[in-house]
């Protein structure tokens, strides 16, 4: 598979020296939303082996997650399941629509109920119901999504550092331990609080080249601000390259802000890996009134 790989061009990175790339894994599949794709690959393989016809996941109503899955999983020749947090409401949103039209059958649960999805209660009750399946976590974050992520970067990918966004950790696990040791991996969280973050990541990974960077949540999962969807906008406008709101956005935010602040070393190559998500802009474009780019 050829990943483009696209150098930006911006006054602040020759003012300070600095070259910056990004891998645009959101091009993997306008539907597998990009590291997504790397994190089923495995997972839907080991389904096949295990003469299971029905994948069932995890997600929110808006999830990237959910929408790749379903896609995946019906391409592949497999029923699904989505278990959503919270209530149906019709009509369905854009994500569930397009994961509706790739034949997911969804099973709405509570929150309370979905805190409970790791519980072998949970899991036994879901068994009952749905008897055959293969379960792939929220997120799709497991030792095979892991395999599967760690086919992100490649032997051109020689930057000094790489940069990715985080939601549980599976897709940087992945880059770290295919990158080189004096190579390092900085990681956005899209969340507040990342303290049990660290230590998945410790539990996925053998080595000690990354680095949490924590200040570029914007308040938490899904947050946004005015300042972020002007970057976003900016952004897209100055280069053609689409980030999402949850994402890649706050983690592209976030280089921009440390190349101003002299984080980097004069002379530094960066490489910023697009991880997609950019379905998830129809959301929220249509929750908050927004223009921000999506693919389909
Ligand atoms: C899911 C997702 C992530 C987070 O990946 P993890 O493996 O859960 O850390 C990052 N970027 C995008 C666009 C995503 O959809």
């Amino acid at each position: 598979m050829k990943i483009k790989t696209k150098e930006i061009s911006h006054s602040l990175l020759k003012e300070k020296e600095i070259e910056l790339f990004v891998k645009r894994i959101d091009l993997v599949s306008p539907f597998v939303s990009g590291n997504k794709y790397y994190k089923l690959k495995y997972n839907l393989l080991e389904a096949k082996k295990q003469n299971t016809d029905t994948i069932l996941t995890f997600g929110g109503a808006y999830s990237n997650h959910i929408a790749a899955t379903a896609f995946a999983a019906n391409k592949k020749g497999f029923k699904s399941i989505g278990i959503i947090r919270g209530e149906e409401t019709l009509p369905l949103n854009d994500t569930l629509s397009f994961a509706k039209e790739n034949s997911m059958e969804f099973h709405y649960v509570s929150r309370e109920e979905y805190r409970q999805k790791h519980t072998e209660g949970f899991i036994n009750k879901l068994k009952d119901r749905f008897t055959d399946f293969y379960l792939i976590p929220e997120g799709g974050t497991n030792n095979l999504s892991i395999k599967g992520t760690q086919e992100i970067l490649d032997v051109n990918d020689t930057q000094h550092f790489i940069c990715t966004a985080i939601g549980t950790g599976g897709t940087i696990s992945g880059i770290i331990n295919s990158s080189s040791d004096n190579q390092k991996v900085l990681g956005f969280p899209a969340i507040k609080g990342s303290e049990d973050l660290e230590k998945d990541i410790r539990s996925w990974t053998n080595k000690q080249n990354c680095k949490l960077i924590t200040d570029y949540h914007f308040g938490g999962y899904a947050k946004i601000s005015e300042m972020l969807i002007q970057f976003i906008l900016d952004f897209y406008d100055k280069n053609n390259i689409p980030l999402d709101a949850i994402y890649t956005g706050k983690m592209m935010f976030g280089i921009f802000d440390l190349i101003k602040k002299n984080y980097f070393p004069k002379g530094s190559s960066i490489l910023a890996i697009l991880t997609g998500g950019l379905q998830g802009n129809k959301g929220m474009n249509d929750r908050f009134g927004l223009n921000l780019p999506h693919n389909f």
